[in-house]
């Protein structure tokens, strides 16, 4: 099961995502990274962002916003609880 439900808030774990070493995250790093800037968010760990930039993103990647959350899901730079993500950092 996806850790992000269609509706639900996706949620990107910044540290993964721009550790990654994977060519495939380019898009989606760099997308990132353009939202941090426009809302001048550069401190957090964490980002949620807009469906609509699944949506976007999935264009870019040619595939479909459900195939690029399961890829994203995979690939470990998705938070699917982020008020247990901040109390598991705590240990
Ligand atoms: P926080 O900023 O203390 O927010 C705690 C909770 O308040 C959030 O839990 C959410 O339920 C609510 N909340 C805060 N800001 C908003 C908002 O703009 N809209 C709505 N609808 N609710 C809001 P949540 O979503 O589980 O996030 C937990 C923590 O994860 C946040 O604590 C924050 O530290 C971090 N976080 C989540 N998204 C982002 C993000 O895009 N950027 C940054 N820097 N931190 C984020
Ligand atoms: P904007 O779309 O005109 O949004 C203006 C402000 O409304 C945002 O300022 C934010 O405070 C609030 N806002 C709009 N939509 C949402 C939402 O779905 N959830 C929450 N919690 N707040 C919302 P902010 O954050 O300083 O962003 C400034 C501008 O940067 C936005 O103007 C938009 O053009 C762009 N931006 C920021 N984050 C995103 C994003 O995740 N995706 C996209 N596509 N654009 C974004
Ligand atoms: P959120 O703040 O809990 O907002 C949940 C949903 O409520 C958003 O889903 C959007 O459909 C709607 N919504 C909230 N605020 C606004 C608004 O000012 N204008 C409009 N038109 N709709 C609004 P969405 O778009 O999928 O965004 C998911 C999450 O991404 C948001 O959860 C928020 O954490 C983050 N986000 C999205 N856009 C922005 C933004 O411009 N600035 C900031 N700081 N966070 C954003």
């Amino acid at each position: 099961p996806l850790p992000v439900e269609p509706g639900s808030k996706l949620t990107l774990d910044l540290a993964a995502l721009y550790d990654h070493s994977s060519p495939e995250l380019v898009h989606v790093a760099r997308y990132a990274r353009g939202i941090q800037q426009r809302r001048g968010d550069y401190n957090g760990r964490i980002l949620s962002i807009r469906a609509d930039d699944l949506s976007a993103l999935a264009i870019i990647y040619d595939t479909t916003p459900s195939a690029l959350l399961e890829k994203l899901s995979e690939l470990g730079v998705l938070i699917a609880d982020p008020a247990k993500f901040f109390a598991d950092q705590k240990d």
